[in-house]
Formats: C-alpha cells, structure tokens, sequence
C-alpha cells in the first residue's frame, strides 16, 4: 500500500519539476520577447532622429498609402509651395487636373518630424474624406477624427505644438487652431 502511495508522489515530484521547468522556460522566452521588444523600440527611436526625407516624392508616397487606408478614391497629390498661409492646407486641384492637391508651405515643412509629417497628411486628408462624403461638415474635430485611423493621437497634438510655435512668426492659423477632440 505504502508502495503505491509512493508512486504516486515521486510522480507528483517529477511533474512538479517539469513544471518548474517549463515555467522556467516561459519566463526565458518572455525575457527575450520583451528584450527585442526593448530593441526594436529603441531602433524605432533612434530612426525617429535620423533625417526626414522632406522630398515631394515621399509625401506622395505617405498619401498614396493613407488614402487607400481611408478609401478615398480621387487622386491626391503633394506641393511644396513658396508660402501658405495656413502653413499646411488642401484645396481642389485646378482644371484640367483632377482630385485634390495638399499645399505645404516650404520653410514650415523643414520642422517636421517623419512622424508630424504624417499627422499632418493624415489631418488633410481626414479634411479630403469630409469633402468626398456628403452631408459630413467641414471641421477640425472631424478631420482629426479621421487623421487617428491612421496616426495616433499624439503625433496630432505635436504638430499642433509646431503649428503654435510656428505661428509667432507667421500670423494666423485658423486651419489648425481647434482642439483635438
Ligand atoms: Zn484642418
């Protein structure tokens, strides 16, 4: 009787140690997920310091990415101009081209960071997909709205940030003064 209650235990021992073993072995491969997830964080930072590609080229390609993320089927296309007064904004393109064109002021653009950058495509687009989709109103909360399918939250609040600080040397800024809600 003793003998098979023995056996028992020294099964309970072995499974206890295989247990052991194997949470041991969890806790290894969590420890490693969270060290490359450590790593690719910081790589992702560091390539947040690296230069911004500021070409026409690459905004073009951020808009083609986000406007078939939001389904916005007329064409889109980026210009770098002299001045703006709204620093960022986007209008109907003039005939015969089609679509919409986004216009960046050319000395606001040089302060933006890859990730601003795309909040700020995102926000004019967000203002594209209000006009391509009627009865929705024109407004900032909605544009915004819209900009956080694709962006968070935060790079908005940075751009408005820059926005501000740029508007001590440029004046008004109408287009981007409402909050993000
Ligand atoms: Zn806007």
């Amino acid at each position: 009787m003793r003998g098979e209650a023995s056996e028992p235990n020294l099964q309970n021992l072995q499974e206890l140690a295989a247990t052991e073993r194997n949470s041991r072995r969890t806790r290894f491969w969590h420890l490693l997920f969270t060290l490359t997830w450590i790593l690719g964080t910081a790589v992702a930072v560091s390539s947040a310091d690296l230069p911004v590609d500021l070409t026409e080229q690459h905004l073009n390609d951020v808009v083609r990415d986000f406007r078939g993320r939001l389904r916005i089927t007329p064409p889109v296309s980026v210009s770098i101009v002299a001045a703006n007064q709204y620093l960022v904004s986007v209008e109907q393109a003039s005939r015969p081209q089609k679509g919409f064109i986004i216009k960046f002021d050319r000395e606001f653009l040089p302060t933006l960071e890859e990730q601003e950058l795309r909040a700020v495509i995102a926000h004019e687009l967000g203002h594209i997909w209000i006009f391509t989709h009627h009865p929705y109103l024109q407004t900032e909360p909605l544009a915004n709205e819209k900009a956080m399918q694709l962006v968070d939250r935060e790079s908005l609040e940075k751009v408005y940030k820059k926005v501000w600080q740029f508007e001590g040397q440029k004046g008004s800024l109408e287009e981007f003064l409402a909050k993000v809600e």
